[in-house]
């Protein structure tokens, strides 16, 4: 058989969305994406926050300095010097800006690259194992269509960010992430405008493979596992990327951290110490860290103090130079030839 007359029967969850532009949009909006600012998840937080509170007796939040510190109930929650602090606010305008542009990427992206490898994907199976075997979609194959469309998205995750991180046109994008001196759930959404297409290309990606692999199987009738009508992917997701960016610290069990990368994880993963650089790059599991070496579980009350370091944090401290800074990086490579160091940091931070 060659590859021209083969014409996928099957349609997956995407293409099939792809007919209706309306159901394109409601698909891409309340499942396929990585939930936007969600309040069940910050609900979920913020009671979360203050259960630690009580079973901690007061420990665990981290003030702007980075450090532990005991305080009362409201303090604990939304600490002042946090939510105050000039980080704190240019979160908000690149909150605003990365919403007014995200429906751009995220309608283009998946309504071409997500489509297009779901199709991909299927009439490559259909050519190895012919026409699809249409199983009756069960629970337990849900819960495993969910969990395996969970490890795609997390791995193209961990892909993207790893390569973020580890070079340099990109880490000079990223960086604006790792400029935020202090956390809050919209440190979530800090990322340089141009990033937004690269991360919703990643889940397209990741979807659309999910999709066409689960669609051949179930002739297109595979839809994911629900808890209470809610995705547990979206929940997952969104709980964990709200309280990973909470300046609360929310440590799992060491064994549970070999799995899943609790939100203190995160915290090492936004200090400018040298022994957490690049650790910690995957979404949702440890799997992927851990598979290359990036993983790193901290103590309990570790010292992770956020942002660039006190050498290069006064460069990008504004909304303005958080958004110039990358072309002016880009600039001066192009004239010295050569990448600037990836960090500059004192050794004792
Ligand atoms: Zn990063
Ligand atoms: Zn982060």
């Amino acid at each position: 058989m060659s590859t021209t007359d083969v014409e996928p029967q099957v349609q997956g969850p995407l293409s099939d969305a792809l007919t209706q532009l309306d159901s394109l949009i409601q698909h891409t909006f309340m499942v396929e994406l990585p939930p936007d600012l969600r309040w069940d998840a910050l609900l979920l937080t913020f009671t979360i926050a203050v259960v630690l509170f009580f079973v901690r007796t007061g420990h665990g939040s981290r003030g702007a300095d980075g450090h532990e510190r005991r305080v009362g109930l409201w303090q604990f929650l939304f600490p002042r010097e946090i939510y105050t602090h000039v980080s704190a606010r240019v979160d908000i305008w690149l909150w605003l800006l990365e919403q007014l542009l995200r429906p751009l990427w995220v309608v283009s992206l998946l309504a071409t690259v997500g489509p297009g490898v779901e199709t991909i994907a299927i009439s490559a199976l259909e050519q190895l194992f012919g026409a699809t075997p249409a199983l009756p979609v069960t629970l337990p194959w849900m819960l495993f269509y969910s969990l395996f469309t969970l490890l795609c998205y997390d791995f193209v995750f961990f892909c993207i960010h790893y390569t973020m991180h580890r070079v340099p046109l990109f880490w000079s994008l990223h960086k604006i992430h790792h400029s935020a001196e202090v956390l809050t759930p919209l440190t979530r959404y800090r990322e340089h405008f141009l990033v937004g297409p690269l991360w919703a290309g990643g889940a397209a990606l990741a979807y659309g493979f999910s999709g066409g692999v689960f669609g051949y199987i179930f002739d297109g009738n595979i839809t994911e596992a629900t808890l209470l009508n809610i995705s547990f992917f979206a929940l997952l997701f969104g709980f964990n990327g709200a309280f990973r960016h909470y300046h609360v610290q929310f440590n799992y069990p060491k064994w549970l951290c070999q799995w899943l990368q609790s939100p203190a994880m995160h915290h090492v993963h936004h200090s400018y110490l040298p022994q957490h650089w690049d650790k910690n790059m995957a979404a949702i599991t440890s799997i992927w860290d851990r598979l290359f070496g990036t993983l790193y579980i901290p103590e309990v009350d570790e010292y992770t103090p956020w942002g660039l370091g006190p050498e290069s944090q006064a460069a990008q401290r504004t909304f303005l130079q958080n958004t110039l800074a990358p072309f002016k990086e880009w600039r001066q490579m192009l004239h010295q030839k050569r990448a600037p160091s990836k960090r500059q940091v004192t050794p004792d931070g």
